[in-house]
């Protein structure tokens, strides 16, 4: 399971801050999941329970942030978040855009003791 996988990451990340800032509990992780990370919600919170075995996690609330997949067009400069994974510009038909965010997946802050 991919979030799975992800939130063990974000878990370890986790441990290394709270040991070098001498937190003992997390109570609260916002993490800001882009959408084309293809992560669900619903998922990653199961995901963070199953870290709740460790005294750590035990009391922390996860919060997720959805950042929207966003493009900018290469021929107009024209800025869009894209309707249905349809990625071409509504401004002036292009195909030519790039990827500019909704791959983000990443820990915006954490609260600890
Ligand atoms: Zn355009």
């Amino acid at each position: 399971m991919h979030e799975l996988s992800l939130i063990e990451s974000v878990a370890r990340l986790l441990k290394r801050s709270a040991a070098e800032n001498g937190i003992k509990r997390i109570t609260r992780v916002c993490l800001v999941v882009g959408k084309l990370t293809m992560a669900l919600p619903e998922a990653l919170q199961f995901a963070f329970e199953t870290l709740k075995k460790d005294e750590l996690f035990r009391e922390a609330v996860l919060e997720i942030r959805e950042e929207p997949v966003s493009c900018q067009c290469q021929q107009c400069q024209h800025s869009f978040t894209p309707e249905d994974f349809e990625f071409w510009c509504p401004s002036c038909g292009s195909p030519q855009v790039k990827i500019t965010g909704g791959r983000e997946l990443y820990i915006e802050f954490y609260e600890g003791e």
